[in-house]
């Protein structure tokens, strides 16, 4: 019996011994295969999100593009040319939080920038914690977190992996576009804080105080250098893909008669909220630039073998497709102007970080319509929905109906949140509430279609506007009722662009990638913008975002 022992033993010990050399040839051999050792992870991955940046602007000022800039990451990485968001609605918020966290709003929570909460029943901000202070100012514009998203993104997992060794840091103009790609364990998230400051500022959930490079940044009066006459970069009349400069389209600066160009910031800006006027200036995203690259140094990103995330958000484009209109030659002059910051971002990583060591991504959040009364003059069917009648007649037929106006609680981002206390008071079935409003919204002029919370819930929805509403749906902060508009309609100025819908404007985007571990080359198979956190992930080696619904792009990454 015990001799029966020892062989048991001595086998025992063999099949380890075996075990481990195996393990350590298949190791040798994975060193070399696969993108997961530290040799080569990219040391630093930027992710470049343009807020409002349409796909089509890609093409279309093409022809205008450096050869630094856009077009270096077209021509010598990977361009996902048929991209889309799959999810309504088309938001900033819901955009930045899918990017990085690689899902819909239907699990990472975020489901608007602002939306109703039925808990607390107040309206919330995505990125707002009053929990938090400001640092860097003295305004509650820092009182922020990214606590509202439920999943985490790319740039959590690479903290995780790395024993939060690699560092995560967050820039945008806007707070949102800052605190929600970098994620929950960001070493520290910056966005800028305009009136009469002009500071890049944080908040408490990150660190009680400014670094010394962003205190520096601050005393350099950078934002003062841009608030300057803003004038085209190039000759107006050489810019033949947007449409005349004086139009009818076209909202503009308080304080100016015409939205023309030249604009003398300097003096306009004590009209247009001081240094905030900057955001709505080509001159922003050049801001933004400055400091990226000043973070580089500042924070000592990709500068050893343990991979960094810096996450950029170019918001500047937004506030001007907003004003002017994505025809518009604001746009234009932002987006050749933009060409030019990302050619300095580029050349400052190739010399801080070093070429080829570094993996970069460039996305939006969202597209956005043409004008719609620029669309109806050209015979495209578009308009206006006008909301102000939409609660009019809504609640004269709930009055009719049921007997009470106030069965709507409250009415935001194209959804219904119905009273429920006063729905169960007067002995009334939500369910059956739910399905009248829909029968009778439906009939409604500018309206495409309605769905109740209960055919979200209990319908699997495979294609179309249904699926893009559906992975936009949170059974748990979303409304009782959702509401499509007809295409090219919306509740806005009847100047300017918007975004939102589940239309190829508001949902076709760019996707680039370029840099280490990045294939040359491109497609036009459909991908979509969940799907760019798993490609990084898959490149990282690290684990996926915890509620990622995209896949890896395999034909992106190189072999
Ligand atoms: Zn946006």
């Amino acid at each position: 019996m015990k001799s029966l022992l020892y062989v048991f033993v001595f086998a025992l010990f063999f099949s380890c011994k075996a075990q481990t050399e195996y393990t350590a040839q298949v190791n040798q051999e994975s060193k070399t295969a696969t993108a997961t050792d530290e040799n080569s992870r990219p040391k630093l991955v930027v992710g470049i999100v343009v807020d409002q940046m349409r796909y089509d602007y890609l093409t279309r000022f093409y022809s205008k593009f450096g050869d630094g800039g856009f077009k270096k990451l077209i021509n010598q990485g990977f361009n996902c040319k048929n991209n889309h968001y799959n999810y309504i609605p088309t938001y900033t918020g819901p955009g930045h939080t899918s990017v990085y966290t690689g899902t819909t709003p239907k699990y990472h929570g975020i489901i608007a920038n602002n939306w109703y909460d039925k808990e607390i029943k107040e309206m919330v901000y995505c990125a707002g914690d009053d929990t938090e202070s400001s640092v860097g100012t003295e305004a509650t514009a820092g009182q922020m977190s990214p606590r509202r998203m439920k999943t985490t993104t790319f740039a959590d997992e690479n903290r995780l992996f790395t024993q939060m060794r690699g560092k995560t840091i967050g820039i945008s103009m806007k707070d949102r576009g800052a605190i929600l790609p970098a994620g929950h364990t960001a070493n520290a998230a910056y966005w800028f804080h305009g009136r009469d400051e002009g500071n890049w500022i944080t908040s408490t959930f990150y660190r009680s105080d400014l670094p010394k490079w962003v205190t520096n940044f601050n005393a350099s009066e950078a934002a003062e250098s841009y608030l300057k006459p803003w004038n085209t970069l190039y000759d107006i009349n050489t810019y033949t893909e947007s449409g005349a400069d004086l139009n009818t389209f076209e909202g503009g600066f308080k304080g100016k008669e015409t939205a023309t160009f030249p604009y003398d910031l300097k003096a306009l800006s004590k009209d247009n909220r001081g240094f905030d006027i900057l955001k709505a200036t080509a001159y922003g995203n050049a801001l933004t630039a400055d400091f990226a690259i000043a973070a580089l140094d500042g924070e000592q990103l990709g500068q050893d073998a343990i991979t960094d995330v810096l996450t950029v958000s170019f918001s500047s484009t937004d506030y001007v497709g907003h004003n002017f209109g994505v025809n518009s030659k604001e746009v234009q002059d932002t987006y050749l102007r933009l060409d030019k910051d990302l050619e300095r971002l580029i050349n400052a990583l190739d010399a801080k970080v070093g070429k080829g060591e570094y993996t970069l991504f460039l996305t939006s959040d969202h597209g956005a319509v043409d004008v719609p009364s620029y669309l109806q003059s050209v015979h495209i069917p578009a308009g206006y929905f006008d909301s102000k009648d939409f609660r009019g007649k809504l609640n004269s037929f709930l009055s009719k109906k049921y007997g009470a106006s106030d069965l709507i609680e409250n009415r935001s981002n194209n959804q219904i949140f119905l009273n429920r206390s006063r729905i169960a008071l007067l002995g009334l079935d939500l369910e059956e509430v739910q399905e009248a409003l829909v029968g009778e919204i439906i009939t409604y002029k500018k309206i495409d279609k309605v769905y109740s919370a209960t055919t979200m819930r209990t319908t699997d929805f495979t294609s179309g506007i249904e699926e893009l509403l559906q992975n936009g749906f949170n059974q748990k902060r979303s409304g009782d009722v959702l509401v499509v508009n007809d295409p090219a309609v919306i509740s806005y100025s009847k100047t300017g662009s918007t975004h939102g819908s589940g239309l190829n404007y508001d949902t076709h985007v760019p996707l680039l990638f370029y840099g280490k571990g990045i294939n040359h080359g491109s497609t036009f198979k459909k991908t979509y913008i969940t799907d760019i956190a798993p490609t990084i992930s898959a490149l990282l080696g690290t684990s996926f975002p915890n509620g990622a619904t995209g896949i890896p792009l395999e034909f992106v990454i190189e072999e």
